[in-house]
């Protein structure tokens, strides 16, 4: 479920420090008004191939500077939209700004893979395969190169037609993950249910994954689990060399985290990017090259 309101604002006030009166004015009227004068926009975090070491994509994340109120936290305004139901609008404003975004990457020479976070509501929308296919009109590949990753935190009500889209959506080309297993959004009724194609191990295990923790056991088996559904597998929030190596030989996939960079907007990460070693650099592959 979404959080209360006191919830949410007691949140906003400890991560910004702001008074209580200032902190209370945030609003879906000033969400509405972020999304039209650009002061909510798109941060990408790289995530890598955890055996060659290469970029593979970037995780799209949505970010919310306000002049006088500075950075308010998705774990803030996400809920916000998702209780006032603008999440839907949200989610289509970072959909047009990633598929431009990796339009440009590619007419510079970069192959990133884009990974977008998708609430539970915006399948639940009338025509939204329709409204897919419009914007995916002037792609080449159609949802080539992209990941939709879903929590289970507003609550999928019935699979049988979430199943029904997120088919359709993987006829189209994109692949489907599962966000932030092993929290208690994302279960493995969904998983059973669902087609996805990956499993995203959350923060919480990947963080004591290199301790004697239960977190360790959750973690190796859940690889274990993924692994044997044929799924990838991802991990979110590696911060230490010994967690890659853990997760690495464990036969984890891929991974994101601040051990190789937070999430940065356009022009920041593409200064970040071109300062990677060549080896690394998710370089496309010319078509007519010998
Ligand atoms: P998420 O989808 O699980 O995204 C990963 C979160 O972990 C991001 O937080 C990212 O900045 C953070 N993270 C990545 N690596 C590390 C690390 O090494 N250490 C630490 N401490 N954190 C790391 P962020 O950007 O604050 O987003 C929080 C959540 O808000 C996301 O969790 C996602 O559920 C939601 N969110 C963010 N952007 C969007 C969006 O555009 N649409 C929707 N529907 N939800 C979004
Ligand atoms: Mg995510
Ligand atoms: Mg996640
Ligand atoms: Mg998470």
């Amino acid at each position: 479920g979404f959080l209360p309101k006191s919830k949410l604002l007691t949140e906003l006030d400890h991560f910004i420090g702001l008074p209580h009166n200032m902190a209370r004015q945030v609003t879906a009227s000033d969400l509405a008004l972020a999304m039209q004068s650009g002061h909510l926009f798109t941060a990408y975090q790289p995530k890598y191939d955890l055996a060659s070491r290469k970029i593979t994509g970037v995780e799209v994340l949505a970010r919310w500077k306000d002049p006088v109120l500075g950075i308010i936290p998705p774990d803030c305004f996400i809920p916000l939209a998702e209780q006032s139901g603008q999440i839907v609008d949200l989610t289509w404003y970072v959909i047009k700004r990633a598929f431009a975004q990796q339009e440009r990457w590619r007419r510079n020479g970069s192959e990133l893979n884009i990974a977008i976070n998708i609430p539970a509501q915006l399948l639940k929308v009338p025509n939204l395969l329709d409204t897919f296919d419009r914007m995916v009109a002037s792609r080449a590949k159609g949802l080539e190169g992209v990941t939709l990753e879903l929590t289970e935190n507003t609550g999928i009500e019935c699979y049988r037609y979430a199943r029904h889209i997120l088919q359709a959506l993987r006829e189209r080309g994109c692949r489907l993950s599962l966000d932030d297993f092993g929290t208690g959004h994302s279960s493995l009724t969904q998983l059973h249910q669902l087609p996805f194609d990956e499993l995203k191990l959350d923060r919480s295990y990947v963080s004591h994954c290199d301790e004697e923790h239960d977190a360790t056991a959750i973690t190796l088996s859940a690889i274990e689990l993924a692994k044997r559904l044929g799924l990838k597998v991802v991990a979110e929030g590696i911060e230490t060399p010994g967690q890659l190596e853990r997760l690495r030989l464990a036969g984890c996939d891929e991974g994101q985290g601040y051990l190789w960079a937070p999430a940065m907007p356009e022009a920041e990460f593409n200064a970040w990017l071109s300062n990677q070693s060549i080896e690394q650099r998710p370089l496309a592959v010319k078509a007519n090259a010998v």
